[in-house]
């Protein structure tokens, strides 16, 4: 539950708006796992909050960690529906990425978890669920920095739940992450792109992977409804853009959008958008129709793209062995598990 609607509840259970704020943050902020430590609120109340509420993380049924120190987790929700998260250690930084959707309905042609074709969204308690499952998995001296939501699903099409659960996030008596720790990745649907850059001061990455319509078009069918002009004019549009940077990702798939034309037409796409861009290298999966790039191939692209003035971050790929890295979630038990 977000504050707000932790304050109706207190409201209609008779009691003082301030039993709100005690409780966001004992469940958020000191991440309790029960009524019984909330010590300032009488046993009395917490009886019967015991009676209507719960406070819990997920059914994690699996746990994987790679030798890069990635760990991906499995969980079950109640219809057994399964999502699984991520948590990636890099230097300083730990990020839990975090699933929106029990699949995907737009089907990227380089992502396993839109193979599987999409059953439902998730609910905010499924979202503040992963975090507290995360949370419980740290060792004493980890916490976690960074929250992304790039997991299995495309996050806008979960719109309020997302945007419910990046509030808590942000909130200090919530997760207490700064707003730009928190990144909200979409393949591009614009007018809740509109509507979340208006809406949100949270980061924003969009997932482009191509320089034509005619590659996106085969790479991503939601192309076909907000093609590249229509998501690029959207960013460039935005007039708070100059406050915050766009993460433009960009998986290079060999032979498909790799190239130095490739290189060059995205930097001209992306002319007067604030931003950086992440080039990711594709993980091959089992059965996938696309072949992981060249590292020369991808170097040179980064250089080109450099050379035009924009900052760009080769995502070095992590827990590849163990299937968590970038598009390769599914959300059910690997059959070839150790
Ligand atoms: S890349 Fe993202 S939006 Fe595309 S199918 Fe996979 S989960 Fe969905």
């Amino acid at each position: 539950m977000t504050y707000a609607e932790m304050l109706i509840d207190i409201a209609a259970l008779c009691e003082k708006p301030y039993r709100a704020k005690q409780l966001f943050a004992w469940v958020y902020k000191r991440g309790v796992e029960g009524f019984d430590a909330m010590t300032d609120i009488s046993i009395a109340f917490r009886e019967r909050l015991k009676d209507l509420y719960c406070i819990k993380g997920l059914k994690v049924l699996d746990v994987r960690t790679s030798i890069d120190g990635t760990r991906k987790f499995l969980s079950e929700l109640d219809d057994s529906n399964r999502i699984e998260s991520v948590i990636i250690a890099e230097g300083s930084r730990l990020t839990l990425c975090v699933s929106t959707q029990a699949g995907c309905a737009l089907g990227c042609r380089f992502c396993m978890t839109g193979a599987g074709g999409f059953m439902r969204n998730l609910t905010l308690g499924e979202l503040t669920g992963q975090v507290f499952s995360a949370k419980a998995m740290l060792e004493p001296d980890e916490r976690l920095t960074n929250v992304v939501l790039m997991g299995m699903g495309e996050p806008l099409a979960n719109y309020d739940n997302v945007v419910k659960f990046t509030g808590i996030l942000i909130d200090g008596q919530g997760f207490g992450l700064s707003h730009n720790k928190v990144t909200v990745s979409t393949a591009g649907l614009v007018p809740a792109m509109e509507r979340f850059m208006e809406e949100s001061n949270c980061s924003l990455a969009v997932s482009l992977n191509a320089t034509t319509d005619e590659v996106r078009d085969r790479l991503m069918p939601i192309n076909r409804k907000y093609p590249i002009d229509e998501v690029i004019t959207a960013l460039r549009a935005f007039k708070g853009a100059g406050k915050r940077h766009v993460t433009i990702e960009y998986v290079v798939l060999r032979d498909v959008n790799d190239s130095a034309d490739d290189a060059h037409r995205l930097a001209q796409l992306l002319r007067g958008v604030p931003c950086k861009i992440n080039l990711i290298p594709f993980n091959e999966f089992p059965g996938a129709a696309f072949k992981s790039p060249d590292n020369q191939r991808v170097n040179a692209m980064s250089k080109l793209l450099q050379d035009h003035g924009y900052t760009v971050i080769v995502r070095a790929s992590k827990g590849q062995e163990i299937q968590a890295a970038c598009g390769q979630l599914r959300g059910w038990r690997d059959e070839a598990k150790a």
